[in-house]
């Protein structure tokens, strides 16, 4: 097997497959070594909205925009306290270069609907990919094999390799052999992020968080850990998008997923989406929203109860985030909202909505129940809609009856329930659940500068190790929708130009 390359990429998700491409479109020769059975990571299962300003499509809807406005707007997603964390510096130079690789992608094949709007945005910059994210994959894969790229899976790299300070390689381990690879020009780590990992989120959020996982089981912040060993510095590592409430996936595939992510039916979709009229687009969308969504914290504010497998409550269902490290500690980390009749009424329109791609549409109660039915039941009594999930309906009916002698003043809660309290009855009764806590990513990440290098403790780049995606945040805050794969894409897609560029860096090899 052939060992030396010009550049390793660690990690075949959306950065690693975009560094792979720009590396060789740079004219290097390129490995992918991806741990995983198949290439994706978290980027493979996520929606594929891609935030960027002055972009072809914008020109096309009449849509002015500026870099300084986006540069504006982005930092009003997150807390104050949180942003006044973010890297500004890199934050402007990723956002300089958003656009460019949305072109960079629709050259490739990529077809997106929008832009849309999603305040505080002042103008519409969410762009999707279609069919979802795969679509990324498919076309950055099938431009890698192009240009004679190597894709290596099942392949974990467990080690960087250095020689006087430079890294020059890494170790991998094939079918439980360790091998060495080797890099001329670079290695770049484009290993994601680490909301699946109880040590790391153990480690820099706190020992309380760590039963909490993440939606990709994988993402696991390897990165992170090979990075550190060899002297990088990490940045921000406590803060995370989450944890939140997020219904299980379903297990069927929903029609999103069965859509072409690539070849020609993937684009004559592209070309016919604007003709599409958006009543159908955002029925589309709708199935997306019952995925893997969070139930808006409205609910449970407004009145519903947050029960367990064995119907019992167990937490202030409105303080957050002692309500997620609550529903981690329950019997298989589940829980289920119950819904009465006032509250079913009540998230069955506009503005009360169960969960939404803010702008793009909202999904209600009846929603769930159409397109989810194994996470969404409904009955005409608690006891009946309790045998529909397998929880004892005893149980759920005397949680019940205990939280309406709290509601109406004659016991006090157990929990110190805080939010609007009312009394919970009528004929109608809904279950939304399983859900679990998840953290959906995390934002701590390697330092590096604008030339993509790992940047050590004291701020100096370590040679020939480069960082990209969501292990090279470089301590950006990315909280707005479509800003985690733009920067994943874009930064994947200058690292090529970087290492070409780079004379800090040759190994003699041969
Ligand atoms: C459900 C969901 C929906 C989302 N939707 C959106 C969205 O619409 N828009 C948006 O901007 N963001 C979205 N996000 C976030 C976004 O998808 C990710 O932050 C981004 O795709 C991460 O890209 P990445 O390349 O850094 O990591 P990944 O895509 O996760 O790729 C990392 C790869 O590295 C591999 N790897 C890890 N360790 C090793 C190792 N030791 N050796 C070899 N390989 C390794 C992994 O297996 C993986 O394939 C979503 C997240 C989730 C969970």
């Amino acid at each position: 097997m052939k060992t030396l390359y010009d550049v390793i990429v660690v990690g075949g998700g959306g950065s690693g497959l975009a560094a792979a491409v720009s590396a060789a479109e740079n004219g290097m020769d390129v490995a992918i070594l991806e741990k995983n059975s198949h290439l994706g990571g978290t980027t493979g299962i996520a929606i594929g909205s891609f935030s960027a300003n002055r972009t072809l499509l914008q020109r096309k809807a009449g849509i002015e925009d500026t870099l300084e406005s986006h540069v504006e707007d982005a930092a009003k997603f997150a807390d104050p306290e949180i942003d006044s964390r973010n890297n500004d510096d890199l934050r402007r130079f990723f956002l300089g270069h958003s656009g460019e690789t949305i072109q960079w992608l629709m050259d490739m094949g990529v077809s997106f609907y929008g832009p849309n709007p999603e305040p505080p945005n002042r103008v519409p910059r969410m762009h999707n990919a279609i069919p979802n994210a795969k679509a990324y994959i498919a076309a950055l894969q099938v431009r890698l094999l192009r240009l004679r790229g190597t894709i290596i899976c099942k392949t974990p790299v467990c080690k960087l390799v250095c020689d006087n300070g430079q890294v020059n390689g890494v170790e991998a381990r094939i079918e439980g052999k360790s091998t060495l690879f080797k890099a001329k020009q670079g290695v770049v780590l484009a290993t994601g992020d680490y909301p699946n990992s109880a040590e790391i989120i153990a480690k820099y959020k706190g020992p309380q968080y760590s039963n909490i996982g993440g939606i990709n089981e994988t993402a696991t912040g390897d990165g992170h850990l090979l990075a550190r060993e060899v002297g990088a510095r990490l940045v921000n590592m406590d803060l995370t998008y989450g944890p939140e409430i997020r219904f299980i996936p379903s297990r069927k595939k929903n029609l999103t997923q069965i859509l072409p992510a690539k070849g020609p039916l993937a684009r004559i979709m592209g070309r016919l989406m604007p003709l599409v009229p958006q009543a159908v687009v955002n029925t589309v969308i709708k199935r997306l929203l019952v995925t893997w969504q969070h139930p808006e914290n409205a609910i449970l504010d407004d009145g519903a109860i947050l029960v367990n497998s064995r119907g019992g409550r167990f937490c202030d269902e409105t303080r957050w985030p002692d309500r997620e490290i609550a529903i981690a500690a329950q019997p298989d980390g589940i829980c289920y909202l119950l819904l009465d009749k006032r509250l079913i009424e009540r998230y069955s329109a506009w503005p009360h909505f169960v969960s939404t791609a803010p702008e793009i549409a909202y999904a209600y109660v009846a929603d769930y129940l159409r397109l989810r039915p194994d996470i969404a039941v409904s009955d005409n009594s608690v006891e009946r809609v309790a045998q529909r999930r397998n929880i004892p309906p005893g149980a759920l009916r005397q949680t019940v009856e205990s939280f309406n002698r709290f509601a109406t003043g004659i016991t006090s809660d157990p929990f110190d329930r805080g939010g609007n309290v009312r009394p919970l009855d009528g004929n109608r009764w809904v279950l939304l659940g399983p859900a679990k806590a998840y953290f959906t990513t995390t934002a701590g990440g390697v330092a590096i500068d604008e030339q993509l290098h790992v940047l050590d403790d004291s701020g100096s780049p370590i040679p020939g190790l480069y960082a990209v995606g969501l292990v090279g945040t470089g301590g950006q805050v990315l909280w707005g929708h479509g800003l985690n794969i733009a920067w994943a894409l874009t930064s994947g897609r200058l690292v090529g130009k970087c290492i070409a560029n780079s004379d800090s860096f040759a190994l003699p090899y041969s």
